[in-house]
């Protein structure tokens, strides 16, 4: 948004690039030539020059109903200066309690308690505690294997990051959580490549499920924690029957499936959550990103009464989850989480996802042309275009169009050589349009 006239202008121009260490950034790339963002309204980034960047990500897949909402931005104003903060610890106010009756009345039937978090990552460390706490007051305190799945994303926490299937995200860090496994995860261009929508080959992948019962015993391992739709990784799609066949396994085992849904919560399949989409309802689901239009942080899991009652329920006295955040509940998140629900519901952004999806999937695959492209896929208001590698340079030529497109006035996002798409669900065909003809007008240049 605009500063509101008298408002004191910061300065939109840093002066020193030092002391700022760059999350998940090529420090020294940027550095030498900063792409900076200073305003932001609808689709639209500004940069501090004022040159104007079409959002074709949503920020980092999480301004899903567009920029500097007024509603968002007046609930927040308001809630800031009535009460700044109050801390959730024995503690309460109005609005947390308000806030997550509203999440529970937009998560899928029977996940109706609430555990808020700052972020995806918090929500996925909260989920597998909290599979992990379910399991010691049935008795089952045994259960202690966490499974993820290969080039699945977390987030970066010890917990998401022993789960997650990335490997450059673990690397670095030396050993992890020690009883953690991994699915094979379900990208196969040789059998899939430039579906449209979800593919028709891999469901069977979900049974690899059985073969890690055998390997750990059924009665050993908590949880399975997967995204529905991975989009870190460069949008890897669940195989059709795949997300049913896996819940079916995780019954059979009495392990509680996890979906992380930090990126395809909040209308970006074309539902609330894309497990309404898939019609696969999984034990515990967490968010973040879209809750708050990613005005204020905020994550949040949502967790099956059944789960919430064992631990709570079965508790002798006094606290019975051990675990929670100083912001947990924060009241300007919160304001911001209610703010965010009421657009989604007064716009109904995943209806005019399921009405947008012919005119994106078609304007994305329209791409398939264009030099070096190996495969296209899409979903809701999600696209990817993967490239193949430059020999020797793996994600050098998907980088290069990055730098292109926000030359040229488009925002993109990439992992390896796969550029992702997921702009604001509030997004016009026109600029549907603009994104991919500047999309593909870089990818030929990069030939
Ligand atoms: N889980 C998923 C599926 C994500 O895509 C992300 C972030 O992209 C996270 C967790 C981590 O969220 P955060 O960066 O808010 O910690």
């Amino acid at each position: 948004m605009t500063a509101p006239a008298g408002a004191p202008v910061p300065s939109l121009v840093p002066n020193d690039l030092d002391a700022m260490w760059m999350p998940y950034t090529a420090n020294r790339d940027f550095k030498a030539a900063p792409r900076l963002l200073a305003e932001a309204e609808g689709m639209t980034y500004r940069t501090p020059e004022g040159r104007a960047v079409l959002d074709g990500t949503a920020g980092l897949w999480c301004v899903n109903a567009g920029h500097g909402r007024r509603q968002i931005v007046d609930a927040i104003t308001a809630q800031a200066s009535r009460m700044d903060y109050a801390p959730s610890f024995q503690m309460g106010h109005p609005l947390m309690f308000e806030a997550a009756s509203r999440i529970a009345a937009i998560t899928p039937s029977g996940l109706d308690r609430i555990f808020f978090t700052n972020s995806g990552s918090e929500s996925a460390d909260t989920a597998l505690k909290i599979a992990l706490a379910y399991h010691r007051a049935r008795g089952q305190g045994q259960r202690t294997v966490l499974i993820g799945r290969e080039r699945g994303y977390h987030g970066v926490g010890f917990g998401g990051m022993s789960v997650g299937g990335i490997g450059a995200n673990r690397r670095q860090f030396g050993s992890l959580l020690p009883k953690v496994d991994h699915l094979p995860h379900t990208h196969d261009l040789a059998r899939n490549a430039f579906s449209c929508g979800l593919p028709a080959h891999g469901a069977e992948l979900a049974d690899a499920l059985d073969a890690r019962v055998a390997l750990h015993g059924a009665d050993t391992i908590a949880a399975v924690i997967v995204e529905p739709l991975a989009g870190s990784a460069g949008v890897l799609l669940p195989p059709q029957g795949y997300l049913e066949r896996l819940r079916a396994a995780c019954d059979r085992h009495g392990i509680l499936l996890i979906f992380d849904e930090v990126i395809t919560g909040f209308g970006r399949t074309g539902a609330n959550f894309a497990a309404g989409r898939f019609g696969v309802t999984p034990d515990i689901l967490t968010m973040a990103k879209g809750l708050t239009n990613a005005a204020v942080p905020m994550g949040a899991v949502a967790v099956s009464n059944a789960i919430h009652d064992a631990i709570v329920d079965g508790a002798p006295g006094g606290i019975e989850l051990f675990h929670g955040y100083t912001y947990s509940g924060h009241p300007l998140a919160c304001a911001a989480a209610i703010a965010t629900i009421d657009l989604h519901r007064d716009e109904d952004l995943p209806g005019r996802v399921r009405s947008l999806e012919p005119v994106w999937e078609a304007a994305v695959h329209s791409l398939r042309t264009a030099p070096n492209v190996i495969d296209i896929r899409n979903f809701g208001l999600i696209g990817a275009i993967e490239l193949s590698p430059r020999p020797g340079q793996p994600g050098a030529r998907a980088m290069a169009v990055f730098k292109r497109c926000f030359a040229a006035g488009v925002l993109v996002r990439v992992t390896g050589d796969i550029v992702a798409l997921s702009p604001p669900l509030i997004i016009e065909t026109p600029q549907i349009e603009r994104i991919v003809s500047v999309l593909g007008d870089a990818i030929t240049a990069e030939r």
